[in-house]
């Protein structure tokens, strides 16, 4: 068992150092990386999931590769186009709805992506939420225009009401993503018909073979994110990708690069090459305990953290 502290590029979801802690079984190595913020309910879902790794393996694949979207955060027009050529991805997933930014931002970004993507690429945006209801509406018209289509708009609203709202008013496909946290929250948004994509996790999921469950059960077009994981947790996502009997969208499993640091050895990083990711059988070994380890009261912190949550499972 190893404890590691991994530091970002970029600051996201307000943490700079992701934290978690990766356990071995019989079939190899998984992750346990609950948000710090989590509780203890909460987190078994992740420790299902690390130990299905561990100790199960995964499902056969059905496809050897899994294409993946490249991220644009709030950047300027050069800027974004730079992350899209240097990606080499078809789609480009482009954050909008900042706080504080003026919509016309959005929009050149949007349009910048498109230049750089060409006519036949995706773009997808993502709001995380942002929109009040009222505003997403014409926000969503207005970036149709400047992107010439967009492939679906992510999460526009915080609250399933307002997404199965905004769905029922504009022409773009709607997906649900921080709507999607916890395994009985897929079915709450095909109920309302709030959305046409979904966005599913492994870990907060509670494993592979859950989210492919779920994901049969919903019947709607999955995309398969991150929760953020190093190269061993990303394995799994790329595990869901690779069972899903059908897959229509690239997948936001290109996030290694958010991490400066990896558990693994350099050649074993699960990093997009030209805007695909390989379907791996296991996850890579991790091979830096000493370079990653976190610091002492850390590494106390996450195996009491582990110990009782599987404690509460029993
Ligand atoms: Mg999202």
């Amino acid at each position: 068992m190893h404890v590691y502290a991994l530091p970002m590029t970029t600051r996201f979801r307000g943490i700079t150092v992701r934290e978690g802690l990766l356990l071995s079984g019989p079939a190899g190595w998984g992750e346990f990386c609950p948000f710090t913020e989590y509780d203890d309910r909460e987190a078994a879902a992740w420790l299902a999931a690390a130990r299905e790794a561990a100790e199960q393996g995964w499902p056969e694949p059905v496809r050897d590769r899994i294409p993946v979207n490249c991220t644009v955060p709030a950047v300027g027009p050069e800027h974004a186009q730079r992350i899209v050529r240097a990606s080499g991805a078809a789609t480009a997933k482009v954050k909008v709805a900042e706080p504080g930014a003026p919509a016309s931002d959005d929009e050149e970004r949007v349009a910048a992506v498109r230049d750089a993507l060409g006519p036949a690429g995706r773009i997808r945006v993502d709001a995380n939420g942002g929109w009040p209801r009222d505003d997403a509406v014409a926000a969503i018209a207005r970036l149709e225009r400047a992107a010439g289509g967009l492939e679906y708009v992510e999460q526009p609203c915080a609250s399933v009401e307002d997404l199965a709202a905004v769905r029922r008013k504009v022409d773009s496909p709607i997906a649900a993503d921080e709507s999607i946290r916890r395994a009985d929250d897929p079915m709450r948004v095909v109920r309302a018909e709030a959305a046409d994509v979904v966005v599913l996790k492994v870990s907060p999921l509670g494993g592979v073979r859950r989210a492919l469950r779920i994901a049969q059960e919903v019947g709607l077009p999955v995309v398969v994110s991150s929760a953020l994981e190093s190269s061993v947790g990303l394995a799994a996502g790329l595990a869901l990708a690779g069972a899903l009997p059908e897959l229509h969208h690239a997948c936001g499993l290109g996030t290694a690069s958010l991490l400066a640091a990896d558990v693994v050895a350099d050649d074993d990083r699960l990093v997009p090459d030209g805007g695909f990711l390989p379907v791996p059988r296991r996850a890579p070994e991790p091979a830096r305990h000493a370079e990653v380890a976190a610091a002492p009261d850390r590494d106390a912190w996450w195996r009491s953290r582990l110990e009782r949550v599987a404690a509460g499972r029993q």
